[in-house]
């Protein structure tokens, strides 16, 4: 009876030995244990090991099911959450060109894995984006559109410090044509529609941006109203600009009123004549606002499947006033010092600027909508407009993502908004922009839980890009550590 108790006892120990998985060792990977991920899809999983080898998300299991052995790579994920790397949907390199070597790193240290620069001088950004991939695991991802494509006369020609050289000026549709075909030989990776072109130019774009497998993003044009934009296959809008000139019961007129303004102010400056018309129209527009149109549109918006980029953090600019916060100023520190003297003296002028009740109009609209975009179910995109506004390239996006939130949007849709949407937007979903095996390792390691307080994607401890490793002591140094 002993004998065959003890026998027994042998075999459950055999048993429960051959039930403990083996500690496991990969090769060349990194291992991050124990860590709670934030899928922008799927939500928060917690105890989880992923395994990062070559430049790609390995494997990805339960902590008790995936034992490391001693000798793996191992960083401790223990009370720190995982999301994927975050793209700034809209930036502009060629703003200010003195600026664009700094950018990279000022991304990348505030968790910045991707950028979609939606304007500039296309050889200048193009430069930026080829250094990009040659040094793929020390910069951000450059998607770009090459210049503003704006008719005549266009708005950013290079006349002032705040109207560059972001566009070209197009006179004709086959203007357009010429200069579509060249941006593609180029590799753009989308166009960028902007407010002067006519509607035949407008189509146009859409047209051989279809012809040539590209999205095409904008500004609705001043000639033509949301609906018709929509309807010409524009596939993002950026800043919700224009939204509110078809948000009434007289927008038909408003349009009429407008091309007539544009036919008679050809000789004036670009910027001037749009400024022009925004102050004769969006005052009133906004007073007149109108809920059942407002519907109407959007829904053409979502049934057109019109991607939203709405910049909050700018549109909102005048009433947030983030640059009017000391610990926000304290990133100037890392622009050259031209910039930073220039942006911390016109922060303490605005930030006294009174808020006027045209302004607040806008801002109580960019809010509105906002809201009505996401509970409508377009897909929104985070987005900046940085080094705009002064809006500093990285911590700018931060700022956008606590608008957004604020503005009545869930943290993890914030965060879809941020990741998940815009590699969805390039057709990348399937490697970037999830935390999933096989992915990308663009990944973000944050020190709390995003969706408890959306300011806490600010607290980076450690970014990855295509799986290399870089932790937050060595981004302190001024955040220039990723330069050769
Ligand atoms: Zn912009």
């Amino acid at each position: 009876m002993k004998n065959s108790s003890k026998i027994i006892t042998s075999l459950c120990i055999l048993l429960l030995a051959s039930c403990q998985p083996q500690a496991r060792f990969f090769e060349d990977a990194i291992c991050i244990q124990n860590i709670s991920t934030v899928d922008p899809n799927n939500g928060l999983e917690e105890n989880q090991t992923v395994v990062i080898k070559d430049g790609k998300i390995y494997k990805i299991a339960d902590t008790a099911t995936l034992l490391l052995s001693g000798e793996n790579n191992i960083i401790d994920g223990t009370g720190k959450y995982l999301i994927p790397g975050l793209w700034d949907a809209h930036v502009h390199f060629a703003y200010i060109e003195e600026l664009a070597p700094l950018m990279f790193d000022m991304f990348l240290s505030n968790g910045i894995t991707s950028v979609r620069d939606t304007g500039g001088k296309v050889d200048f950004v193009k430069d930026w984006k080829d250094n990009a991939i040659a040094r793929r695991t020390a910069a951000p991802r450059v998607m770009m559109a090459g210049p503003l494509l704006d008719g005549e006369p266009n708005v950013y020609d290079g006349s002032d410090a705040s109207h560059p050289e972001l566009s070209v000026g197009l006179g004709s549709v086959d203007d357009v044509t010429n200069q579509v075909n060249r941006l593609v030989g180029k590799d753009v990776d989308l166009l960028k529609a902007y407010e002067m072109l006519t509607p035949e130019q407008f189509r146009k774009v859409n047209e051989l941006a279809k012809a040539n497998g590209l999205k095409v993003t904008g500004h609705v044009p001043l000639s033509m109203d949301v609906i018709s934009a929509a309807n010409a296959g524009l596939n993002s809008m950026e800043h919700l600009r224009n939204l509110e000139l078809s948000c009434v019961a007289n927008s038909d007129e408003l349009l009429a009123e407008r091309q007539k303004m544009l036919a008679e102010g050809s000789n004036m400056a670009g910027g001037e004549l749009r400024t022009s018309i925004h102050r004769a129209q969006r005052e009133n527009a906004l007073k007149n606002y109108d809920e059942t149109k407002a519907d109407e549109v959007l829904q053409v918006l979502k049934d057109r499947d019109v991607w939203q980029v709405p910049t909050l953090a700018l549109n909102t600019f005048l009433s947030n006033k983030y640059f009017a916060d000391p610990e926000y100023q304290k990133s100037y520190s890392q622009l050259p010092d031209s910039i930073a003297q220039h942006w911390k003296n016109r922060s303490i002028i605005l930030k006294d600027y009174p808020m006027s009740e045209a302004f607040q109009a806008q801002v109580d609209f960019n809010l509105k909508m906002v809201k009505k975009v996401y509970e409508k179910g377009i897909p929104l995109m985070a987005g900046t407009d940085t080094p705009i506004a002064y809006l500093t390239p990285g911590l700018s996006l931060h700022i956008e993502l606590e608008a957004l939130v604020d503005a009545g949007i869930p943290p993890l849709e914030v965060l879809k908004a941020a990741t998940y949407n815009p590699a969805k937007y390039f057709n990348m979903q399937h490697e970037l922009g999830s935390i999933k095996e096989n992915m990308y390792a663009d990944l973000v390691i944050l020190n709390a839980n995003p969706l408890d307080d959306i300011q806490n994607t600010k607290l980076i401890a450690t970014v990855i890009k295509e799986g290399q490793v870089y932790v937050s002591e060595d981004m302190k140094a001024d955040l220039k550590i990723f330069r050769d």
